[in-house]
């Protein structure tokens, strides 16, 4: 899950780590009121979406008057931006984070992430920061440092005085640094994050600052991070995807046309792959997963069936768990409310094969059955017809 700059903040500020004075504006005169209240003559006034690269695209201004915080402010509420991260279509900006304007010394790079090579939590930083990180990366991977966290230990001194020698601090900022990257590793522990982000973290003649924030938390810990859940901005998730984790679905949205409903990730994914070997793109990766209800299939179906992009459906199940007379029932339910409106081919194998079969054929359901899943991946294509 992820969170806004503006609240990234707030759990940084909780955890000790030093950020600039802020406040959160839905309209042009909240953001006049907001910079009167934090006072000075700089401002920065930042288009709070759930993407990155807004600097780039016009999404960070900073203001040297409070009627230049105004023009700023109106001119971002209710637009539509488009960056590096958004796509095309770009994100719908809804608010805007007010904040002091700094006096920037250097901007560095600094993130803290799951390390899959190492299957350590790792620090990640670099004197380049303000950047796209990927590209220097590419073009200058020697200014980027990987510093692993031993889980026993934590942060040592160590560990610090690396990163301070990498990034070239001077001697009297470097206890201050010391604090900031143990409390940045205390809050990616105990709010179970995925992905801490700050690009950039600036030094001023004040210390350091974390002046862009960026905090994905696992879904997994969701359980036990409700404050974060209480954070959760629907504005900027997909709805699908929304509908889909009530019914606990493993749903994503994806920019085929092909719409699957697979048992297993692991199928899932192989499914995804043979319809792209057939020329075609899924239009979604959904995993019903063992343990589902009718009432779950039924929502699934639903999702598939109001999907403009949806041409064909496609459904693969290998019944284990899953009972073939229960994916059935559910496409049963699903048609008394949404009409199957595109060819849907099904290849049920497993579990109560003939019950799930039989319930159909019995319905009079126009149902293309394949044996396989190479004769349901072509049949699918086929029903999907032209476009890709
Ligand atoms: P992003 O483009 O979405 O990553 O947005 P950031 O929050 O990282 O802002 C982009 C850039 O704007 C930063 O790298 C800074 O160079 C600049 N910026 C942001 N806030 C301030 C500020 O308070 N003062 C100054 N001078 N520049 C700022
Ligand atoms: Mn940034």
């Amino acid at each position: 899950m992820n969170i806004h700059e503006y609240q990234a903040k707030e759990l940084l500020a909780q955890f000790g780590v030093p950020v600039p004075q802020g406040s959160l504006a839905l309209s042009a005169d909240e953001a006049v009121e907001a910079a009167r209240e934090l006072g000075g003559s700089v401002w920065v006034v930042k288009a709070q979406i759930h993407a990155g690269g807004r600097g780039k695209a016009g999404g960070v201004r900073v203001c040297r008057s409070i009627d230049e915080v105004h023009a700023a402010a109106s001119d971002l509420i209710d637009s539509m931006m488009v960056t590096k991260q958004t796509g095309d279509a770009g994100k719908q900006v809804r608010k805007v984070y007010v904040e002091e304007g700094m006096d920037i010394d250097h901007e560095f790079y600094l993130s803290l992430l799951v390390d899959r090579e190492t299957e350590t939590v790792s620090f990640v930083v670099s004197p380049s920061g303000g950047m796209d990180i990927e590209h220097v990366a590419q073009v200058t991977p020697e200014k980027i440092l990987t510093v692993a966290v031993n889980s026993e230990t934590g942060v040592t001194d160590d560990m610090a005085t690396e990163m301070d020698e990498f990034l070239g601090l001077r001697e009297d900022v470097r206890a201050e640094f010391g604090e900031l990257i143990r409390n940045l590793y205390r809050l990616f522990l105990e709010r179970d994050a995925s992905l801490l982000e700050l690009n950039p973290l600036v030094l001023t003649g004040d210390g350091h600052f974390a002046l862009d924030a960026k905090i994905s938390i696992d879904d997994n810990a969701l359980y036990r991070q409700q404050d974060v859940v209480g954070m959760r901005d629907l504005d900027e998730e997909d709805p699908r995807e929304t509908e889909a984790a009530k019914s606990g679905l493993n749903y994503i949205a994806l920019d085929g046309n092909i719409g699957c409903m697979v048992n297993g990730a692991g199928l899932a994914m192989a499914t995804m792959d043979i319809i792209q070997l057939k020329g075609k793109k899924p239009a979604n990766f959904l995993d019903v997963g063992g343990g589902v209800t009718v009432e779950a299939v039924r929502e699934a179906f639903k999702l598939l069936f109001t999907d403009d992009h949806v041409k064909a459906v496609l459904v693969n199940i290998f019944g284990g768990i899953v009972r073939c007379d229960i994916i059935a029932n559910g496409l049963l339910e699903a048609i008394k409310t949404h009409p199957m409106r595109v060819p849907v081919v099904m290849r049920l194998v497993g579990t109560n094969e003939e019950e799930g079969r039989k319930l159909i054929h019995d319905a009079g359901l126009d149902v293309r059955w394949a044996d396989d899943l190479d004769q349901a991946a072509t049949l699918a294509a086929q029903a999907a017809g032209g476009a890709t």
